[in-house]
């Protein structure tokens, strides 16, 4: 079984998923007392949404590509940043590490072209629905088309993720709002809706919405557990 290296923390409340996904899927796969081997690097998720916000995209990506060089130097077999949004500054922790990093929106693509499906709608930060770097993967590298929302509930759904889901608050009326989003995604021709951001799923389940979801925390820590025993 290979080592993985989780860069977790941002925010801890989906973390907490990724462990519980990945073990479970080993114990399942391989039965008795088997676990995942791991490495989990949480950080202060403060410091992150801060460099975030500020736009300073190039300094937390020094601060996770100096993370992931820790966990290869620990001996990571590969890595799994446990955020979309972080995906921004993969290509920092490519330049730094030889092992190789597994993208989320890779197992998201994957199940999205197994449903048979070609055009979907994206929740996630504004990072994830409006920087390029999310949506030109699953595009071009995988010709599924993206839908996201107006620019108004681009900002509702961010001030969800950010001062209600990733402090472990789930409140209706934040789950009216999304199903609301939902629905105006499928309305425009979305097939289903990818969870782009790890946190969503504690709020939103296959009920609130009339379309299959596609939960990237569930996919990606999915595929670790897969990968690692491969
Ligand atoms: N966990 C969220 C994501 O998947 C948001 C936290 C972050 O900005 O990293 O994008």
């Amino acid at each position: 079984m290979k080592t993985i290296g989780l860069i977790g923390g941002m925010s801890w409340e989906s973390t907490v998923h990724y462990y519980q996904i990945i073990n479970r899927t080993i114990a399942e796969r391989l039965g008795g007392l088997h676990s995942a081997k791991l490495l989990l690097h949480s950080v202060d998720f403060q410091q992150i949404a801060e460099l975030q916000r500020a736009d300073h995209w190039e300094e937390a990506g020094a601060n996770l590509a100096e993370i992931a060089a820790r966990l290869e130097g620990a001996g990571a077999d590969f890595l799994v940043i446990c955020t979309n949004t972080m995906h921004k500054v993969v290509p920092a922790i490519e330049a730094r590490v030889k092992i190789p990093v597994l993208h989320i929106a890779d197992p998201t693509a994957v199940a999205i072209k197994e449903a048979g499906f070609r055009r979907v709608g994206l929740l996630g930060t504004r990072f994830t629905m409006e920087h390029a770097f999310y949506r030109s993967r699953l595009e071009e590298q995988h010709q599924i088309e993206v839908l996201v929302p107006s620019a108004e509930d681009r900002n509702l759904v961010h001030d969800v993720i950010f001062g209600e889901l990733c402090l472990g608050k789930v409140e209706e009326a934040s789950r009216a709002s999304y199903r609301r989003i939902i629905a105006g995604l499928v309305e425009r021709g979305a097939e289903g809706i990818i969870l782009g951001c790890t946190e969503i799923a504690m709020l939103i389940q296959d009920r609130d919405a009339s379309v299959p979801l596609f939960d990237t925390t569930f996919l990606h820590a999915f595929a670790a557990a897969t990968h690692a025993l491969r």
